[in-house]
């Protein structure tokens, strides 16, 4: 028989946006087997050369000697096995996403470009024979001084930068006359020792039990705890405790969650070296830290979405702090949720999954109350700190200057006066959002979207905040010749122009996208600002993270925008937008105060949130989704599909739907409609909606029906992407 003495070959996993595997044989010389699953491979693909995975490791399927051979096996042993490779399959079915695809998602860029996985030892000078000997006579200086010093043995280049300083040029000199040498040895944990943290109070501690009590195995908990009720406290015990059983930690933190002041926390109280990963660090650096969580030695790590991905083979808790924050979901490429995603390792770990926030997404509040979760609550504000005193101003038929009404500038003022520091927080930064024609209705559209375009540069120039268009801002009116061309509205920069005219004698600092591209400017300009009185104006970079001791009131503006939106979590969003800008009031010793600016004083959603809390809020928006069948009541997927040709994505989405439709499944498909942004940097936009009150129903509806939708030449002519469990509708 042929087929037995035909070779195994390689079955890979590609970055292809194609839904299969393809099959290699090793390059000549070179055998496949199954110890090589997990292994990156380079190969050839039309003309080019693609890293890839191997997944499977079998016959060959179809025509044995059509096979291409790979051109080089890149990993002596796998770098993605175990738990997170199952974890990873898991999520190729549950985003229906190509495998190739999910797997350079979880490689650091480094590793999917096919580098080594690099070397995390740590460096360190040691004297050679020659060395020892000549020591002694050595003229004193520098290098007489770093010989002495590595007489007692081999010392590390972290130990050396402490100890001894300028060392490098010593060392270099000894190396110079054969007498020191620089060696890789095994990296060894330095850090500070761990100090101690305050008491932990009633509530604080019941969390920290529960944890503790269920850490042999996985399990869901849910701290529910206002803000500033020490929460980060309860993760640093769990953490510590992890730590002790000789387990690794993984802490996911939103994008502007990941402060300076986070990590120095979390460094200064564990005693073991914190790792961080975020967008924002070198493809090298993340490529060491994985590898270092992939070889046992790191133990903590707080990171961003992508940390999710981390090879964790000692597991021993999972926190994602803010679980409700939107950062965790990725809206391109594959669209995972992190925290999603970190209960599906932590089961597969079997390890407890800490998810802590202020306010809770419903979906969690949602699993709390159906018992999957430990529902811990931390109802007080830890320490002597109180919550702060929340009103409402209502701006109706008030004269408003850049959107502030007077009632707003003289409480900024009273603030001011009792050496406060204020928080303005208005999400839309820029001058002003639109800009207007007074004689004929004019107003600057951005010509590649269905958006207006910004005002910037205190009315000097226009921005498209969606494709980043800009422009001049014309001088006269395009289409009447009018002169009357009027910034309507207010962003952050008017804002401060604004402020600063009415308060000369304090400092004005604005955050926002616009003046702190940079993750350190932001940094330094809040330490700079300190706790002087003072105004901080910023958008949602503000709302969280760092602390501000001395903020005594946030004036919250704009609150109306997101009031009326067609997005049926856009409530859920702003009742946490506003609980947690509110939360920054009176953090420590002073009283707070938070006042929010509307024209609609009355509306249900304010009312509620001021009288009876985020709790109220979310029970009645849960109460709401459950009538009107939406999540998390009901399980959604999106197919999107962009084009220069409307029709196109019309077409595409058809046949979508009458795919799904024929299936005779339990599900409902809305659309095509046109996105909520209709056109954006020159393409149509459309999408199609996908419903189902049962899970399994979803996914085997678009099980059934994908390879005929890859399939379809109407696929070809649009770019499309399925989104399941879609946060922006
Ligand atoms: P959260 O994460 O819930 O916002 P933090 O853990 O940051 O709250 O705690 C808020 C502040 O209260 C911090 O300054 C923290 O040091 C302090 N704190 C936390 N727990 C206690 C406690 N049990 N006693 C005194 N102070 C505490
Ligand atoms: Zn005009
Ligand atoms: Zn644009």
């Amino acid at each position: 028989m042929l087929d037995t003495s035909s070779p195994p070959v390689w079955r890979l996993a590609l970055p292809l946006p194609l839904p299969r595997l393809f099959d290699y044989l090793p390059p000549p010389g070179d055998d496949a087997s199954a110890a090589d699953v997990g292994v990156r491979v380079r190969v050839p693909f039309g003309s080019r050369e693609l890293v890839g995975v191997v997944v499977e490791v079998g016959p060959a399927e179809g025509d044995a000697p059509e096979l291409r051979h790979a051109l080089a096996r890149l990993d002596p042993d796998p770098v993605l096995q175990g738990e997170l490779l199952e974890s990873l399959h898991w999520l190729a079915r549950y985003t229906h996403a190509p495998l190739g695809e999910v797997l350079a998602t979880a490689l650091p860029a480094a590793l999917r470009r096919g580098e080594p996985l690099p070397d995390t030892h740590a460096w360190a000078w040691q004297l050679t024979e020659g060395g020892q000997t000549a020591r002694e006579r050595l003229r004193d200086g520098r290098p007489r001084r770093l010989a002495d010093h590595l007489l007692a043995g081999p010392l590390d280049e972290d130990r050396l930068d402490l100890a001894f300083e300028d060392w490098r040029s010593a060392a270099r000199a000894l190396a110079k006359r054969g007498l020191a040498e620089r060696v890789a040895v095994p990296a060894v944990a330095h850090a500070p020792m761990p100090q101690p943290g305050p008491q932990l109070n009633a509530e604080q501690q019941a969390a920290v039990e529960a944890v503790h009590a269920s850490r042999e195995g996985f399990a869901a908990l849910l701290l529910d705890g206002v803000t500033g009720s020490g929460k980060t406290e309860v993760y640093l015990h769990a953490i510590a405790d992890c730590l002790a059983r000789g387990r690794q930690a993984l802490v996911l933190v939103p994008e502007i969650g990941l402060t300076p002041q986070t990590l120095a926390r979390f460094r200064a109280r564990l005693g073991v070296p914190v790792h961080v990963l975020h967008s924002a660090l070198g493809d090298g650096e993340r490529a060491r830290t994985w590898a270092a969580f992939a070889r046992g030695e790191a133990r903590v790590v707080v990171g961003t979405r992508s940390a999710v991905f981390l090879p964790l083979p000692d597991a021993g808790l999972i926190v994602v702090d803010e679980e409700h924050d939107g950062s965790f979901k990725q809206l391109d490429g594959i669209r995972y949720h992190a925290r999603d995603f970190a209960l599906v390792r932590g089961k597969a770990l079997g390890v407890p999954v800490l998810l802590g926030s202020a306010t809770p997404s419903l979906e969690s509040l949602r699993n709390a109350q159906a018992g999957r979760y430990a529902h811990l609550r931390l109802q007080q504000r830890a320490g002597d700190a109180q919550p702060p005193a929340v009103r409402i101003c209502d701006v109706r038929k008030r004269p408003l200057e850049a959107g502030l009404s007077p009632e707003m500038l003289d409480t900024i003022g009273h603030a001011l006066d009792a050496d406060g520091q204020v928080l303005v927080f208005k999400n839309r930064r820029g001058y002003a959002p639109v800009l207007l024609c007074h004689d004929c209705g004019w107003s600057a559209q951005c010509q590649r979207c269905d958006a207006p375009m910004t005002v910037h540069a205190g009315g000097r120039r226009l921005q498209c905040h969606h494709c980043g268009a800009r422009g001049p801002v014309p001088n006269a009116c395009p289409d009447c010749g009018g002169l009357a061309l009027q910034p309507q509205g207010a962003g952050t920069e008017r804002i401060e122009e604004t402020l600063t005219a009415r308060f000369p004698d304090v400092p004005v600092l604005r955050i926002d996208r616009g003046t702190t591209q940079r993750r350190d400017a932001l940094e330094q300009a809040l330490a700079k600002f300190g706790t002087q009185r003072g105004i901080l104006v910023g958008t949602q970079m503000l709302a969280k993270g760092h602390d501000l001791p001395n903020l005594t009131l946030v004036a919250v503006v704009g609150v109306d925008e997101g009031l009326f939106s067609a997005d049926f979590r856009a409530p859920e969003k702003l009742a946490q937008l506003l609980i947690q800008v509110a939360g920054r009031a009176g953090r420590a010793q002073r009283a707070g105060e938070v006042l929010l600016q509307t024209h609609h004083p009355g509306h249900p959603l304010l009312t509620t949130l001021l009288s009876g809390g985020y709790h109220a809020f979310a029970d009645e928006e849960l109460a709401q989704r459950e009538l009107a069948g939406f999540p998390p009541f009901a399980h959604m997927a999106m197919f999107r599909a962009e084009a220069k040709d409307v029709a196109a994505c019309d077409a595409f989405l058809r046949v979508v739907r009458e795919a799904l439709r024929a299936l005779n499944a339990p599900l409902d498909v809305h659309g095509p409609l046109p996105a909520p942004m209709p056109r954006r940097a020159g393409f149509q936009r459309m999408q199609l909606l996908l419903s189902a009150a049962d899970r399994r129903s979803l996914h085997a509806s678009l099980d059934a029906t994908l390879p005929a939708i890859y399939g379809a030449p109407e696929a070809r002519r649009v770019r499309w992407s399925l989104d399941v469990d879609p946060v922006d509708l």
